[in-house]
């Protein structure tokens, strides 16, 4: 396999491991530090942040593994497709959804689509739990449509949650 297609593998396969990851690691056992994030959020940062820091790991695992001999330098393109993959979530989640930073980014039909899909996981806690493409039962949406949250599950911070209960 050439090593653009076994980046791009990688970058696919990432779904299905951050699918995993979010469904049974922080859904599970790593509940305590992701339900910060589905709480609205008191300051800057939440607890949730130390995730992106652990898995940051593996990347940079699999580059140091890389430079240890020319039978394993492959693994240069897998960790560049699960990097490529964070970089895009990074993107999609904190900036586009839950616009943690004072950037506009134009509203992309696809991005709209993950966005709604997204806030449907905040509101029930369940599916979708993947990220680029996020599939949701269709009775599941008209669920979501027919509920009547008090807050916006996609608020960003506690004060504006706090304002929209009045
Ligand atoms: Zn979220
Ligand atoms: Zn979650």
């Amino acid at each position: 396999m050439s090593g653009p297609v076994l980046a791009l593998v990688a970058f696919a396969g990432m779904e299905a491991v951050s699918y995993a990851a979010h469904r049974w690691v922080m859904h599970g056992v790593g509940m305590g530090w992701h339900r910060s994030h589905h709480r609205p959020r008191a300051g800057r940062f939440e607890k949730n942040d130390l995730f992106p820091l652990c898995f940051s790991t593996v990347g940079v695992t699999l580059f140091a593994l890389a430079t240890m001999g020319p039978a394993i330098t492959p693994l240069l393109w897998v960790g560049g497709g699960v990097t490529a993959y964070g970089a895009v979530y990074l993107f999609v989640h904190e900036v586009y959804i839950h616009e943690r930073l004072p950037v506009r980014v134009p509203r992309l039909a696809y991005l709209e689509w993950v966005r709604s899909s997204h806030r449907i996981h905040h509101l029930f806690g369940g599916e979708p739990y993947g990220m680029l493409l996020p599939l949701v039962p269709r009775a599941l949406r008209a669920r979501a449509k027919a509920a009547r949250p008090v807050a916006d599950p996609l608020a960003r911070r506690r004060m504006r949650t706090a304002r929209m209960r009045l």
